[in-house]
């Protein structure tokens, strides 16, 4: 079993985006990336916060917006605006998730689709269904590929189940995988889909973006096949000083020995979000200024 280092990869990614920055910089482009925060939940101030550390580290220009949490929809639509004809930022990520009043729908599609790092907007959903490389595509599944890349790990002919079909994770990785290079023949499961652990067993690689923790037991996992853990679930846990513990959708004990590769949650997807975050970011300021 091959323990898929996502810290590794991550800390690989960021430092070819630091050479990124300096070959930008050499032409006079200062790359930008505006963070914006609406509310105060805890976990999304983490996220940015690591965001915006993270572009300070590789000498990206970060700003970082934070608004109240009774922000009308007009209002974040106005900071959208504005920033969307700030020629100092090339990127634009509100994070999510936003407060009930706005419509996140609306907010994304405000968002100049080449300032969309985040890979949200429908004209990029349209490019990677084309396989158009000058769209941006979503960071988590973006990283997800990266480690398969990273770890020789094949997809052409191979069977893939990706369980959650979200706009976020499961539809962009399932488009991906299925993309000419990358040639899988993809399933995407949900909560509708009939005996899962049956069709999981298929699987010669397994992507399991549920938001339910330790589901994918061994029941689903064929010997040899390969696991990308995407969740992340807060689960209570007394032992520890801040009362829960992070646990994956995959039961790592238990499957961890029939795979030929797994990642394990923490450590494995979250860091590669940011750093393909960073990349997207790159993508824009080079496709903005050339
Ligand atoms: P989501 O929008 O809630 O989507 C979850 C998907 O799982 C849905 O398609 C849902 O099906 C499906 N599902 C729920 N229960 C199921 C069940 N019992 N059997 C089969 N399918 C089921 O979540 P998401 O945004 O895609 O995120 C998924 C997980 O990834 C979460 O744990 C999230 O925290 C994590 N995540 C991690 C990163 C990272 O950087 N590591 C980034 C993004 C997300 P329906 O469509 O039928 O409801």
């Amino acid at each position: 079993m091959k323990l898929i280092d996502g810290k590794a990869v991550s800390a690989k990614v960021l430092e070819e985006c630091r050479g990124e920055v300096q070959a930008l910089k050499d032409q006079g482009i200062s790359p930008g990336l505006a963070v914006v925060l609406v509310g105060e939940d805890p976990a999304s101030q983490v996220y940015v916060g690591s965001k915006v550390r993270t572009c300070e580290d590789l000498g990206i220009y970060s700003r970082k917006i934070v608004l109240s949490v009774d922000t009308t929809e007009d209002e974040l639509l106005e900071v959208v605006r504005e920033l969307n004809a700030d020629s100092t930022i090339n990127g634009i990520l509100v994070q999510s998730p936003l407060p009930s009043q706005i419509d996140e729908a609306a907010i994304v599609r405000a968002i100049d689709p080449a300032k969309d790092v985040d890979g949200f907007h429908p004209e990029n959903v349209a490019k990677l269904t084309l396989e158009d490389p000058t769209g941006f595509v979503a960071c988590t599944p973006a990283g997800c590929m990266r480690l398969l890349a990273e770890y020789d790990i094949e997809t052409a002919g191979k069977e893939v189940v990706v369980v959650g079909r979200s706009m976020i994770v499961g539809k962009p990785m399932a488009l991906l995988l299925v993309a000419k290079g990358a040639d899988a023949t993809v399933t995407i499961a949900h909560s509708r889909t009939k005996d899962l652990a049956a069709v999981c067993r298929r699987a010669d690689i397994i992507i399991a973006a549920v938001g339910r923790p330790e589901m994918v037991t061994k029941e689903f996992v064929k010997p040899g096949a390969v696991v990308i853990d995407v969740g992340v679930n807060r689960v209570d846990d007394a032992s520890k000083k801040r009362g829960y513990r992070l646990t994956g959708d995959v039961t790592f004990d238990e499957v961890a020995e029939l795979t030929e590769a797994i990642t394990p949650v923490p450590g494995g997807v979250g860091p590669m979000t940011i750093a393909m975050l960073m990349k997207n970011t790159l993508q824009a300021a080079q496709q903005q200024c050339s």
